[in-house]
């Protein structure tokens, strides 16, 4: 089917809740994708974030193939060994803690909101978040995300959450009070732009979280699973937190979602508290554990910091010679380019010249390349945004 009747189908038999671009795509291969008409694009923003191996990655491709063949599923009343393996992974690779399966990052927010209620006084259920983060669509991580255009027309929303200028660790010490029980913050702001918290920040919320006896809570649906060069980007501020949430990269695309937590916290989600039908699967944990083993055998950690010394480097030259350039943030392959224009303009030259990229918060050119992405296809992405950049300077 090409492009044109796909998007007709679309029109008529699905609800026209995303803004989509008219382009069917057919495959994939690493940092590449192919659409109907058998168009190539380049593709810098792989599954918005969870195809950090790429498109159809080997190695997870073959552990799917031969999981589905064995069990598909099996509800959580019984053990299996490969969720109890995709755990000890997870755990060896964080803080030693242990996991709550799901699959979805609003999920493992939700999982976390309620732990972190379980896990206190009965009074405390308050919960600080920040502006401009995102934490998911479902009431409660919808709620926990301090952005008013996400919340429009669908009040009353989830009571007890308060929020803090992303940074502001005054404003947050003047919202804890008796009924705070955590604080969530994602250790980079992804959706909100990119955004590296100032120096200090993630520490003084550790210490307010120990100081007041707050859980804190790290959602790592962006930044985890090697996004930024570290396991996890917690890793890079030597600050840890009780509750760490993962989703996107977790399983190459598959889908999944985790919550890890201490052992000393994870008894609070009692028996019966939480749940999810689906989580942890034979197949997501065959792909989960193919996911690091991939990174781990290709090293992979270290290209994503070479790829973000790279990006930055080539950016950081054009905003020299590019005034529409004002910021340039990266941590691994997570880039973020903040122009001081509209970035839609941006996309849609990007996209006529067969390059994926995303733009978020209007004017942030987010890149969320994949790991393994070649310097040779780093250079062919750079110069057509840098051509397209320019060209808008110039206009
Ligand atoms: C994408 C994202 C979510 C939501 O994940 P879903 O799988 O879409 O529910 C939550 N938190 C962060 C930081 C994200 O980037």
């Amino acid at each position: 089917m090409n492009s044109s009747d796909t998007v007709e189908l679309f029109k008529k038999y699905v609800i026209p809740n995303y803004g989509r671009y008219p382009v069917n795509l057919v495959r994939g291969e690493g940092s590449l994708v192919w659409d109907s008409e058998d168009n190539r694009y380049l593709d810098l923003f792989p599954g918005w974030g969870c195809n950090l191996l790429g498109h159809c990655p080997t190695k997870v491709v073959k552990a799917v193939q031969e999981q589905v063949a064995k069990l598909i599923h099996v509800p959580n009343t019984w053990h299996m060994e490969v969720q109890g393996l995709w755990a000890k992974e997870l755990s060896d690779r964080s803080f030693g803690g242990q996991a709550f399966f799901c699959n979805s990052g609003t999920e493992a927010n939700e999982a976390a909101i309620k732990l972190a209620r379980l896990h206190t006084p009965k009074e405390r259920y308050k919960i600080i978040t920040f502006e401009g983060g995102f934490h998911g669509r479902t009431l409660g991580s919808l709620t926990a995300t301090a952005q008013p255009k996400y919340h429009e027309g669908l009040g009353p929303l989830v009571a007890g959450f308060n929020y803090a200028p992303y940074g502001d660790l005054e404003a947050v010490e003047k919202l804890i009070d008796e009924e705070t029980c955590a604080i969530m913050v994602e250790p980079i702001q992804g959706e909100g732009g990119v955004r590296i918290p100032p120096k200090g920040f993630l520490e003084g919320l550790r210490k307010l979280a120990d100081n007041h006896g707050l859980v804190l809570i790290f959602d790592e649906v962006q930044t985890g699973c090697g996004r930024t060069g570290n396991w996890f980007a917690y890793q890079h501020f030597g600050v840890t937190p009780d509750v760490m949430t993962l989703a996107k990269a977790v399983c190459s695309g598959i889908a999944g979602g985790v919550m890890m937590t201490t052992p000393e916290i994870a008894p609070s989600l009692r028996p019966g508290m939480h749940a999810a039908t689906f989580g942890g699967n034979p197949i997501a944990a065959a792909a989960g554990i193919a996911t690091l083993q991939t990174m781990e055998d290709d090293n992979l950690l270290a290209s994503a910091k070479q790829l973000g010394d790279f990006f930055r480097t080539r950016f950081e030259q054009l905003k020299q010679e590019c005034n529409i350039i004002q910021e340039v943030r990266v941590l691994g392959v997570m880039v973020g380019v903040e122009l001081t224009v509209d970035g839609a303009p941006v996309v849609k030259s990007c996209l006529e010249r067969k390059l994926l990229v995303n733009c978020t918060q209007g004017r942030v050119i987010r890149l969320l390349p994949a790991m393994n992405l070649t310097i040779e296809q780093a250079e062919e992405g750079c110069k057509i945004l840098e051509d397209v950049l320019k060209s808008i300077a110039a206009e």
